[in-house]
């Protein structure tokens, strides 16, 4: 890789500032599913057994008044943390100031220390001043002076430039690098996209297809085929005039979509069949419909032949990057086609398989097939950043190697 990782820093003795991904569901003060917690471990032990000072920093929600504070504190975090590396975590309630300063001071090698969501700068005084997710430029440059290095392993929020990532690592050139989660993600994501194995095929669905039309653009270069489902699929069947009955459609999108259908060519397979409902409720009465629907059904699963044309597409491919569900998956009796994708792509032993976004990856662990896949991405919003071949700004200011 390009960029530094933890490996080329200097770390025995350092005070090693680290941004991390503690984004995790917290419900009276417990924490909820802490995936995101373990993923980091890996570069936090790698620190503490090379004898640096672990300062972790972290976002927690969205703080827009003073009362949000105390329902987002990390505090819970820190001894999730500390049950997980079976050893002390310090809880420090503030994001600056002299008891962050002292607690840092007291630090030993091996130590780890856990600042306050860093989204409590977000709020001064009453006022939201977003010191954080504005990237206060003196707020990164007062972080940078705790440490001497610093690591980013925040691949979550690497699509946001915020004083906790952008801000450090700018005021650390030559020393901030990329964590081992954040590496992984670099170079699965971007091999998919800038060098695959070919064929590459690409699955999106979801809801809208506004948000999906910069990766689709970006794709339709990249990709041999791309697989449209989920609630986007019915805006391109009404700019190739299909009924679309009561479906999800964007009006305003229906041009968009004409224009990437005529760039596509045989490049884009949308559904053939799909499962139709007489309303937006799981006990809905449903038919499967090949191609025009009706006024008064809604289209909410694609169907069992859009399915096996889906897998025709994708068994011979090679390198295969899936977004979004293929239906309204939540309701058991539309999560069928997102379920059957997810199965067949466990299947799939000799492609890179790659899975962002939290309905599919939902989808690839509710099938107990995410350890079949390659790479499940930590990062739905960094993940579509990169999908669509923008540049993220938190591993843009990772310094180069
Ligand atoms: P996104 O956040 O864009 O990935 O979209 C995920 C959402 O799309 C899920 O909540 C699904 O229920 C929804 N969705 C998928 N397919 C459809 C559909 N055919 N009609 C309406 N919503 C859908």
């Amino acid at each position: 890789m390009a960029k530094l990782t933890v490996e080329d820093l200097p770390l025995e003795g350092k005070k090693v500032l680290m941004r991390v991904d503690f984004n995790v569901p917290i419900k009276d003060g417990v924490v909820g599913d802490d995936n995101r917690i373990v993923a980091a471990l890996p570069t936090i032990k790698y620190v503490i057994d090379h004898g640096g000072r672990a300062i972790l920093f972290s976002h927690l929600g969205r703080i827009k008044k003073e009362e949000d504070k105390p329902g987002l504190s990390l505090r819970p975090v820190a001894e999730r943390l500390s049950n997980l590396l079976n050893k002390p975590v310090t809880f420090v309630p503030v994001t600056e100031g002299k008891q962050l300063e002292d607690a840092i001071d007291n630090m030993k090698n091996g130590d780890v220390l856990l600042v306050q969501n860093t989204r409590y700068e977000d709020v001064k005084d009453g006022e939201y001043v977003k010191r954080e997710s504005g990237n206060d430029p003196e707020l990164g440059k007062y972080w940078a002076s705790l440490g001497d290095v610093f690591v980013n392993d925040a691949f979550g929020t690497a699509h946001r430039k915020h004083a906790s990532n952008v801000g450090i690592a700018t005021n650390m050139p030559g020393k901030a690098a990329a964590g081992y989660l954040m590496e992984k993600e670099i170079k699965f994501l971007g091999d998919a996209v800038d060098n695959p194995e070919r064929p590459f095929v690409a699955i999106l669905g979801g809801a809208k297809v506004s948000d999906k039309i910069g990766v689709i653009d970006n794709l339709l270069d990249k990709a041999d085929k791309i697989i449209i489902g989920g609630g986007m699929a019915y805006t391109f069947y009404a700019a190739k005039g299909i009924k679309v009955g009561n479906s999800l459609v964007e009006k305003d999108k229906i041009d968009v979509a004409k224009q990437i259908l005529d760039k596509a060519g045989d490049k884009l397979v949308l559904p053939i069949d799909n499962v139709v409902a007489d309303k937006f409720n799981n006990d809905a009465d449903t038919k499967v419909v090949e191609g025009d629907i009706d006024d008064g059904w809604m289209a909410l699963d694609v169907g069992p032949k859009s399915v096996e044309e889906f897998k025709n597409v994708l068994k011979d491919a090679k390198t295969v990057v899936w977004n979004g569900p293929m239906g309204v998956f939540e309701m058991p009796n539309f999560a069928k086609g997102t379920l059957e994708i997810g199965k067949f792509l466990g299947t799939l032993t000799d492609a890179t398989t790659i899975v962002g976004g939290g309905d599919s990856t939902a989808a690839v662990k509710e099938l107990g097939v995410a350890d079949k896949l390659t790479h499940i991405s930590t990062g739905g919003g960094a993940s579509l950043t990169y999908l669509e071949g923008n540049e993220l700004p938190g591993i843009a200011a990772i310094s180069d190697k």
